[in-house]
């Protein structure tokens, strides 16, 4: 094999709690993961030349050892000695630095596809093992589907998928550094928890309701207030027949669940003429796992 094209999907938190810092400076957490059919399209080409070359539709993403998915790619070349290249074109559809894990499903499509094309028998197991030193996100990428993560994000338990619905992702035009959202939380304490254990239940029941009525994420107690256009986004979402809406991971996205397409539809139609996003989008949770 000389070439692999892959799909590198999104995620959203159905929620994200922070129970404090631990003494390496990150952060433990409990999030529900879900993947949503947004995704960056990958394609990777051998070369004869060693190295790593990257290409992307957006001229502002590092094309060197500074984008995660040339990262993960240097890690197995470097790993199994590998004396061929590789050449990434990345085709980038997920919003950047939006709380949506792009950079981190990038790096873990490319683990996940040169595994395949150097043929170098590594379990889904074991790729996550090595993602996990890219980004705490990234063994989760691998993984897909519904799921408990816990520890830094790394501690991952697989959760029965989230019932069939439409999700509204809306991107406001303003870029969150999650590392600064992080250490602005540091400086006031949580003030509300979310119900993780309420969505974990909801979920083993299929019970959308329950899901959508449990949703919470402490972060947004440091980026709502700084960017208020989230919280029109959300109103909006609700207005419009959500169950609920809420910002994704440190932000801005916001998504908001709904039961019925048309209002889906309209309700992303709305949030585009009001002028509160441009990338606004109506998708489908994705359930299915990597093997
Ligand atoms: P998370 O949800 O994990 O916090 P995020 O959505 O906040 O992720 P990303 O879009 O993954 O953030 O990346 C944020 C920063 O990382 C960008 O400023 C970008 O310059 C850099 N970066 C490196 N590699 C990539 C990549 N492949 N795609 C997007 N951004 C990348």
């Amino acid at each position: 094999m000389d070439n692999i094209e892959l799909n590198a999907l999104g995620k959203i938190n159905l929620g994200l709690d922070v129970l404090g810092k631990r003494p390496d400076g990150y952060h433990e957490v409990r999030m529900i993961m879900q993947t949503v059919y947004i995704y960056d399209q990958i394609r990777l080409e051998k070369k004869e030349t060693p190295g790593t070359e990257l290409s992307s539709n957006l001229f502002y993403l590092p094309t060197d050892k500074n984008n995660l998915a040339c990262r993960a790619a240097d890690l197995l070349l470097e790993e199994f000695g590998i004396r061929e290249g590789v050449k990434i074109t990345l085709a980038k559809h997920i919003p950047v630095a939006a709380g949506m894990a792009g950079g981190s499903s990038d790096a873990a499509a490319v683990l996940y596809g040169l595994n395949r094309m150097f043929g170098l028998g590594l379990s889904t197991e074991e790729l996550m093992k090595r993602g996990v030193s890219l980004g705490a996100d990234v063994p989760y990428c691998i993984l897909r589907g519904t799921a408990l993560a816990e520890g830094i994000g790394e501690k991952l338990t697989p959760l029965p998928a989230m019932p069939r619905c439409q999700i509204v992702v809306a991107k406001p035009p303003v870029s969150v550094s999650t590392r600064r959202v992080y250490d602005k939380l540091d400086e006031t304490p949580v003030a509300v928890h979310p119900d993780i254990d309420g969505i974990v239940s909801g979920l083993e029941a299929g019970d959308l309701r329950k899901i959508a009525s449990c949703m919470g994420n402490v972060l947004e107690q440091v980026t709502v207030p700084e960017y208020p256009v989230i919280e029109k986004i959300k109103a909006s979402m609700k207005e419009a027949g959500a169950l609920n809406a809420m910002m994704s991971g440190s932000g801005p996205t916001v998504f908001g669940i709904f039961t019925e397409k048309s209002r889906a539809k309209k309700a992303a139609q709305k949030i585009r003429e009001a002028g509160l996003a441009k990338q606004v989008y109506v998708t489908n949770v994705h359930n299915a796992r990597r093997k």
